[in-house]
């Protein structure tokens, strides 16, 4: 197996060059600094507003997680329906889960105005339990969906072989709504639609420091009325709030195209992006030329600080694959690759406005193309006053003082590397702060 990301090689006959780095010193009134999910969706909100907008790119758009994603357009990226009811009982649950499904709806609307070329494909969502704890957990989001009024179906037993061919899941909930995209392919043909629009896009033109309403690259500056960091991995010389966010590191791989016969002994009743409810989950779906692309990763190394770069995280998560589906037992996996997602304690964003520089926003640790598509517009629509009814209490749900289990003061102790997956799993399994 190769290790390079396949949405690269999707890159190949690409209509649009890559912008040029920034060189000179440029004034505007928007900057937006990163090209991925977040940084083009605000980018994106400024288009037909008169607003001279720049947006700085450290390496290719969507050259960071959102290009090495597999692109599942879901609401549900770390964190389950049930499992935000549980912390914040219904409202904050709704208010939450309406995040996520707005920039399904924002992406949505972005492809589909501008015809974007990012092998979009309609496919709904699958939840798979594993063993009786799964049945449970499946059984909660059921419960969950139903209760606050999302439709969904569930399967229980052999009735989950109905929809997808794997042996051992126990059960699965399904619901609609939910697409498949190449995420690279999404943020290039995103650039080119700003391009067009009169923004202008730097590529290669990392932000190596920032004072004020400055920022600086190696070959030039850019001084901007208000300011908005989408930008991932940024070190304490351009964020202050670098200790917000740790990178969990997940892979993918992909296979050759699957045959009519293999695809429908996998999804004998269509396709679907799954996921399962195992801790380190792994997750898979069909791409438009029908490869398989199958993620996960093990819990040694989702938190580690050094990139794992040996196939052996993934050739473990290929051969839990192949066990549960014999009959695809000879799929060849042709190309793997890693990458790593910016996230917070508690797996929600973080957005904020910086209280001694409010011009300057800062938009961090979103896990999930939907999460940084919703934040990016939301900070862009606070830029220009177009806050909606209800906007202000994202602020509030992302708060970058929120409490977390594992204070501070002990993580600084214990480090990162612990502390991170302690507050993570708390987050997601066991902390309660209902407002209702
Ligand atoms: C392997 C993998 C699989 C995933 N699968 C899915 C999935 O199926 N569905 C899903 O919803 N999510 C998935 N994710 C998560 C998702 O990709 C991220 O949550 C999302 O892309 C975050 O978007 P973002 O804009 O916040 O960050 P990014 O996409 O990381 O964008 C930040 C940008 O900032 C740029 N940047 C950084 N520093 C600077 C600087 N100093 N100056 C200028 N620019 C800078 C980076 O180059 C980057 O392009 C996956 C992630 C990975 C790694």
């Amino acid at each position: 197996m190769l290790l390079q990301n396949w949405w690269f090689t999707t890159l190949v006959g690409i209509k649009r060059p890559i912008q040029p780095p920034l060189k000179g010193d440029v004034k505007c009134d928007v900057l937006v600094i990163g090209g991925g999910a977040s940084g083009l969706a605000a980018a994106a909100r400024f288009l037909g507003t008169g607003k001279k907008v720049v947006l700085l790119e450290r390496n290719i758009c969507g050259g960071s997680s959102t290009g090495k994603s597999a692109g599942f357009l879901t609401p549900d990226s770390e964190l389950e329906l049930s499992q935000l009811r549980r912390r914040f009982g219904p409202q904050g649950a709704k208010d939450l889960w309406e995040v996520p499904v707005r920039g399904v709806d924002l992406m949505l609307s972005l492809i589909r105005s501008n015809g974007l070329e990012c092998d979009l494909q309609k496919q709904d969502s699958l939840y798979l339990g594993k063993g009786s704890g799964g049945a449970k957990a499946v059984r909660e989001e059921y419960a969950s969906r139903k209760s606050l009024g999302y439709e969904s179906e569930v399967y229980f037993g052999d009735d989950v072989r109905s929809v997808v061919g794997g042996k051992g899941y126990t059960a699965a909930v399904r619901y609609q709504d939910t697409y498949g995209i190449d995420g690279l392919r999404y943020a290039q043909e995103t650039k080119r639609v700003l391009v067009d629009g009169g923004v202008d896009v730097y590529e290669a033109s990392a932000v190596v420091s920032f004072e004020g309403h400055t920022a600086k690259t190696h070959m030039g500056s850019v001084t901007a009325d208000e300011v908005i960091f989408c930008a991932d991995k940024l070190g304490p010389e351009v964020s202050p709030y670098s200790w917000n966010v740790y990178h969990e590191q997940t892979f993918l791989s992909i296979t050759e195209p699957l045959s009519p016969v293999e695809q429908q002994s996998m999804f004998p009743a269509g396709p679907f992006q799954c996921w399962d409810s195992d801790l380190v989950y792994s997750y898979y779906r069909l791409t438009g030329s029908k490869r398989l692309l199958l993620g996960g990763g093990s819990l040694l190394t989702t938190y580690t600080r050094n990139d794992s770069t040996t196939s052996r995280v993934i050739d473990h998560v290929i051969s839990g694959f192949r066990g549960m589906f014999p009959e695809l037992r000879n799929l060849r996996f042709v190309q793997y690759w890693m990458g790593r997602i910016d996230m917070t304690r508690d797996l929600l964003p973080t957005v904020l406005k910086e209280p001694a520089s409010p011009w300057v926003h800062r938009v961090l640790g979103c896990v999930g193309l939907p999460w940084a598509t919703f934040c990016g517009d939301f900070v862009a629509r606070e830029v220009l006053a177009e806050k909606e009814t209800g906007d202000e209490k994202y602020y509030g749900y992302f708060d970058v003082n929120r409490k977390f289990l594992v204070p501070l003061w002990l993580e600084r102790a214990i480090g990162k590397r612990l502390a991170f997956p302690i507050n993570n799993a708390w987050a997601k399994y066991y902390q309660k702060d209902t407002r209702d």
